[in-house]
């Protein structure tokens, strides 16, 4: 993709100072997506990026990652799979459980949303500390997928999340960064 491109989606996005606590600034996805040509723009880097992958799925993060992946998915010709918050999905799931600032979290996904060997790109809105990608990650590969990359919009590279799954080994892939 070009860099016209990635400004344009990075000055759009919007920082919220000290939302949702002190000392977080916030970065909101929402002015891309409410305007037409940039939100055609932003899922037009990603089709460009994965339209000659041979893929079968887009995997996507609960609830910003949705947005990105459905689109996504649909352009592509691909299903769509998600990986949901604790408690979301009503058939049998298989877990991951990982470490937040204060606390944990656990993703989820339906034991039967990827058959072994399938060819997955996982995506979401933000890379901040990378646990919420690197669990989905190892669920995915858990259920015998192949994630060929995993892809975010905006990288906060200072969090260190997108150094840690690239770490393990997946491929990532980013437009824009916020220090
Ligand atoms: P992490 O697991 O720490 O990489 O956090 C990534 C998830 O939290 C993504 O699903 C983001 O939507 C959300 N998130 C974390 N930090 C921010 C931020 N500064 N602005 C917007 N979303 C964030």
């Amino acid at each position: 993709h070009d860099t016209d491109t990635s400004d344009l989606i990075r000055r759009t996005i919007r920082s919220v100072p000290d939302w949702p606590q002190p000392g977080v600034t916030f970065r909101d996805i929402t002015p891309v997506l409410q305007d037409p040509h940039t939100f055609r723009r932003l899922i037009d880097v990603f089709v460009y990026r994965y339209m000659r992958q041979r893929l079968d799925l887009v995997a996507c993060v609960d609830a910003r990652g949705f947005i990105i992946g459905s689109a996504l998915a649909y352009e592509l010709n691909l299903g769509f799979v998600p990986v949901r918050k604790r408690g979301k999905l009503p058939f049998d799931t298989v877990s991951e459980e990982f470490v937040l600032e204060y606390g944990s979290a656990t993703v989820e996904m339906h034991t039967d949303s990827v058959r072994p060997g399938q060819r997955v790109l996982l995506v979401d809105d933000l890379i901040a500390t990378g646990g919420t990608m690197t669990a989905a990650i190892k669920l995915l590969q858990r259920l015998g997928a192949n994630v060929l990359e995993a892809a975010a919009i905006i990288d906060l590279p200072e969090l260190g999340g997108s150094k840690l799954i690239r770490d393990t080994g997946t491929p990532l892939f980013t437009i824009c960064q916020f220090l």
